[in-house]
């Protein structure tokens, strides 16, 4: 299978260059030429992730290998993806991994892919991310202590969640940087895309990207969206996915395109709603973002969008290129036609922490606040059932909010979360300047 740019600008790569580049040269996203039908038999976790995935990356031989490593006990303390009934819902509980969120399932296997296609041909990867906080942890786990790459992960000090701080800086590998920049987030994603767009800079540091707009994050996503299906034994599905930079939505919308048989397919934002106004009347346009209880999701512009937009705009990526110009020329881009596999909604700090304690009190069940987005938007939307909502993080992650959400404090407790109190720690502090995260990328850097 080959890879090419939304943009049309990069000659066809192989699944493995693809997985390394990261962001296409152009500026555009790498996607498949063709996206095959898949139709895996009824199995565990880890046969159902390679009959999906090995059509796309038909050049990793080692896929079984890191699969079964990446989904093993030694990972993960259970099932991947078990559904659990809670009132006439499913909910898809993908926080068993090492972070408590959805994103060490792609993420675990990354690592992996990475130190092995290192291994094979040679050279470092230095893995420079931002993170608001889910992202940077799960990265981390993914390839602290692998052989051949270094990570450098900005957080903005001081404005991350305890929790997501510890799970971080506890880290103590070499081959992980915690840099604590004095910023906020947006600086930190605008130091972030500074670095490596300056082409030159890229290739000496060898950077590699871990955020969604590498294209093995969405495929090990789609896989879950089979396996939820599996495990309900019916003919079609409806997905309700919480939903920010658009990578895991996108992977279901994939997953359907393969043959799976899902009924709808619905994003659940926060207030930050780019996407579920998109979805409602056609137009995406850029507003403001604000800080919401699901911080996660509290992002405008969604990377993985363009990836989507590509296939509406008739994998034409001409007329990509041209809407992508107008978006950064004006804020907004409008899109003809409709799609009627999706559905969309939005949820208000109200809504989430009424959700997250209604669910608790019908059912037992907490929901972290990404979940609960999605629960609410599903109660808003008339959808084919079965419906199944995904659960993005186990809520020991985010105790604040569900203790405001039931007054209790006893409910969001993990032991992988308790354990993190009173390790060593690690973390360099930095200025929001494009000069100091340059030195210090550099120092550690050497050319190989
Ligand atoms: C990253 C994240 C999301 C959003 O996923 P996208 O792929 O960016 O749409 C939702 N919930 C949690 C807990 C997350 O960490």
């Amino acid at each position: 299978m080959r890879y090419v740019s939304t943009r049309g600008g990069v000659a066809p790569v192989s699944f493995r260059s693809a997985v390394m580049m990261g962001l296409a040269e152009d500026g555009g996203l790498l996607v498949p030429e063709r996206v095959p039908s898949v139709g895996p038999a009824r199995s565990g976790y880890a046969e159902l992730a390679l009959e999906v995935m090995r059509p796309f990356a038909d050049d990793v031989p080692e896929l079984d290998e890191l699969i079964r490593a990446a989904y093993a006990l030694e990972t993960y303390l259970g099932p991947v993806a078990p559904l659990r009934p809670v009132g006439d819902r499913f909910v898809l509980e993908l926080f068993h991994g090492p972070t408590l969120a959805f994103k060490d399932v792609a993420l675990q296997l990354l690592g992996r892919l990475f130190e092995s296609t290192l291994a094979l041909q040679g050279g470092r990867l230095n893995i420079l991310a931002a993170t608001s906080g889910d992202t940077g942890s799960a990265a981390i786990s993914g390839v602290r202590g692998r052989a051949g790459i270094q990570i450098f992960v900005m957080h903005p000090r001081g404005r991350v969640s305890r929790v997501q701080e510890l799970q971080m800086t506890s880290v103590t590998d070499p081959n992980v940087h915690n840099l604590a920049i004095r910023g906020t987030f947006d600086d930190c994603q605008a130091l972030l895309k500074r670095l490596s767009s300056d082409l030159e800079f890229k290739r000496r540091c060898s950077l590699g990207a871990v955020n969604s707009v590498n294209w093995a994050r969405v495929l090990a996503q789609t896989v879950y969206y089979f396996a939820a299906f599996h495990q309900l034994g019916t003919e079609r599905v409806s997905f309700c996915v919480p939903t920010g930079n658009f990578g895991d939505v996108l992977a279901g919308w994939y997953a359907a395109r393969m043959g799976l048989p899902v009924a709808r397919l619905a994003v659940a934002t926060n207030t930050n709603d780019i996407l579920s106004r998109f979805f409602a009347t056609g137009e995406y346009s850029l507003g403001a973002v604000e800080p919401t209880l699901a911080p996660a999701m509290d992002i405008q512009v969604a990377s993985n969008f363009e990836r989507y937009l590509y296939y509406r705009m008739g994998e034409d990526p001409s007329r990509v290129a041209a809407a992508m110009r107008e978006f950064a020329a004006t804020g907004r881009l409008k899109v003809e036609g409709e799609d009627p596999l999706w559905a969309a909604g939005r949820a208000t700090r109200e809504d989430i922490l009424r959700t997250i304690r209604e669910v608790h009190d019908r059912h037992g069940t907490v929901l972290d606040p990404h979940t609960a987005v999605g629960w609410h938007v599903a109660s808003q939307l008339e959808l084919p059932p079965p419906v199944v909502c995904l659960a993005t993080a186990h809520p020991a992650k985010f105790p604040e909010a569900i203790r405001e959400a039931t007054g209790r404090d006893d409910l969001a407790r993990h032991p992988r979360v308790e354990a993190l109190e009173g390790l060593p720690t690690r973390c360099t502090v930095l200025d929001a300047s494009e000069q100091a995260v340059r030195d210090y990328l550099s120092s550690c850097c050497a050319p190989a």
